[in-house]
């Protein structure tokens, strides 16, 4: 196995609950053993199951979508999404005490700068945290799906980044897509969350269901839930061109904003977003990935006339109560 894989679980006895007795998890050799002799092995791609059972489901997203996914992000399509997500992740979790600055008293929603500066800058904010012997703080994926935002909020803050998913194929491509990425991956219950109560100063949940619960449990006090969402646009053309097919013609998600304001403080709502022209295969992978097409014959939706898409999602960010 590439040592590279390996050592993405490191030092992760400071964070990982054995999802048998709960007890702290470390890596011995090529495996995560606790201290009551439960072991998990590194798999090849350099991931660890830990659902109990084994019962791993990777529902309608089957590999095949998982696949068309990986050339949508390729594209570019969710690049501004990432960007503010890791800009998110950097502000609040990452540098706290410039992220405090200019917020004010006002507990309304803000809509920060979350403008994530040169490479440089960052690099130099996560270096001064080393100096002071600061480990880097915890950042959880919950639903990490093929791995995509993780590996981008870790390239870009820094953050220690462990992602999760019940669905062990999208596992698996997240885990052997690039050996250098420093995040750690599992397979795991996103309801009973393998990590240490209080361990995490973040939760991101991107594109997939909340348990704000858990989320809360593994959070320590004042930690910060991350939550993307689709807009109202999001994938408008998509939508437009598989017309009649659709059951809703529109979708608004303040249904999940109201759920979340009542889970969380929320501190920021910030849309992010862009119009993007389409290659052909971009347009056919996009229509295979989307939940919006699951029940969509797609040979009866004309996708030549589909030339561009709009990429839109709102950011929430909801601090632990
Ligand atoms: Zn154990």
């Amino acid at each position: 196995m590439d040592a590279r894989k390996l050592e993405r679980f490191r030092g992760c006895e400071a964070f990982l609950a054995c999802p048998v007795c709960g007890a702290p998890l470390a890596l011995e050799g090529r495996a995560l053993r606790c201290g009551a002799g439960h072991s998990f092995d590194v798999a090849r791609q350099g991931y660890v199951n830990l659902l109990r059972g084994g019962h791993t489901g990777a529902g309608e997203y089957d590999r095949a979508s998982f696949a068309a996914r990986r050339r949508v992000f390729e594209a570019g399509l969710y690049a501004p999404i990432a960007e503010a997500l890791a800009g998110a992740v950097a502000e609040l979790v990452c540098a706290p005490a410039s992220a405090g600055q200019g917020r004010g008293a006002d507990a309304g929603v803000i809509a920060p700068a979350f403008a994530l500066g040169e490479k440089g800058t960052l690099g130099e904010t996560v270096a001064a945290g080393e100096k002071n012997a600061q480990p880097a703080p915890l950042v959880l994926d919950a639903g990490c799906g093929e791995g995509y935002f993780a590996r981008a909020v870790r390239e870009r803050t820094g953050a220690a980044v462990a992602a999760f998913d019940i669905a062990k194929d999208s596992v698996q491509l997240a885990a052997g897509a690039a050996a250098e990425d420093g995040v750690a991956w599992f397979v795991a219950d996103l309801a009973a969350i393998p990590v240490q109560t209080g361990a995490a100063a973040c939760v991101l949940n991107v594109f997939s269901p909340a348990n704000y619960a858990e989320f809360a449990r593994v959070l320590r006090p004042g930690g910060y839930v991350v939550k993307v969402v689709p807009t109202e646009r999001h994938l408008q053309e998509l939508r437009a061109a598989a017309g009649a097919q659709l059951a809703h013609d529109s979708y608004s998600n303040e249904r999940v904003l109201r759920h979340f304001e009542e889970r969380c403080e929320l501190v920021v709502r910030r849309r992010v977003g862009a119009t993007f022209e389409l290659e052909s295969d971009v347009a056919e992978a996009l229509a295979a990935m989307t939940p919006l097409f699951f029940h969509v014959d797609a040979a009866l939706v004309n996708m030549a006339v589909v030339s561009e898409v709009t990429v839109e999602a709102d950011i929430l960010v909801g601090r632990r109560a």
